[in-house]
This record gives structure tokens, sequence and C-alpha cells, in this order.
């Protein structure tokens, strides 16, 4: 849809952007449309950290907000923020799961609390670095509006 033009209606999947990148410029008409070149926010975490609670509340709340479930490639900013909590409270939020989510088994806390770990101690030392979110003490309405304010820090200067 973005390669027909709105006002031409030529279509062309070359696309010139204005010099502040925030137009894109039909090659046959010249017409100039208004062009987001967004980053890609990532929010990663092991299960029970709240990670899929939040981006769905996100998605249901926020138009600008669109959610993928798995890692894709993506060319330009990315930014990613850890949702991770204590070993306790994801131990705790693991068993309280239903049964079929076979969450609670000892091989699923292992994985979650290694993984949850591994995000706390390299969290910094990635490559880009991720935020951190400790949900360990948040209620689920804290965590999303902590996780939009991370959205917006990153997404004021495009704005
Ligand atoms: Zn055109």
């Amino acid at each position: 849809m973005f390669n027909v033009c709105p006002k031409c209606g030529e279509y062309s999947d070359e696309k010139l952007i204005s010099s502040d990148g925030g137009f894109a410029i039909c090659q046959t008409c010249k017409h100039e449309h208004p062009f987001l070149r967004l980053p890609l926010l990532i929010i990663t975490g092991a299960s029970g950290t709240g990670k899929s609670t939040v981006a769905l509340k996100l998605v249901a709340e926020q138009s600008a907000v669109i959610c993928l479930d798995r890692d894709i490639l993506w060319r330009g900013g990315i930014h990613y923020l850890a949702l991770v909590c204590n070993e306790v409270e994801l131990t705790r939020r693991l068993k309280a799961r239903p049964a079929w989510r076979k969450s609670g088994t000892e091989a699923v806390l292992e994985g979650m609390t290694k993984f949850n770990q591994w995000l706390i101690d390299n969290a910094t030392k990635s490559a880009p670095p991720m935020a951190l979110l400790d949900t360990s003490e948040l209620s689920l309405d804290e965590s999303v509006d902590a996780t939009k304010k991370w959205f917006s820090s990153l997404m004021a200067p495009s704005l």
C-alpha cells in the first residue's frame, strides 16, 4: 500500500526520502507524503516477568504500537527493554499459572530463572545495551506505565 502514491496513484517500490527523513517523495509526481522512520522497540524477558501481559495491554491501548511475536531482522535503531524480576517472585508467578501451561516444572523454572538472571547480568553489556525493568514489585498497570515511559523516551526525538 505504501508503494502506491496517494496523489497520482502510480506504483513504485523505489522511494526518495526527503533530506530531513520526514517525507517519502513520489518518483512520478514529486508528491511528498509523511514518512515516519520509527525505531524498533523490543520487549524481552523470561516467562513470568510480565512481558506478554504488558505487550498485550500496550497493543490494546496504543494505536502506535504494533506487537510482533518473534525476533525479526531490522535495519536501523533497535532498542531492547528486558523485563526482569527477582527469583522468588518469578518462581511464585510461574507456579501460579494454570497446570496445562507446565510453567511450574523444575526444567522450566530453572531455564527461566537462568534467562532472567542472564538478562540482569548482561543488559548493559549486550549490543545494543538493554534497558531493564524490574517488575517484582509492580502491578500490571505500573509495568505498562513504565513501558510506555520507555517508549516515549525513545520516540520523542522523531515527534
Ligand atoms: Zn505521485
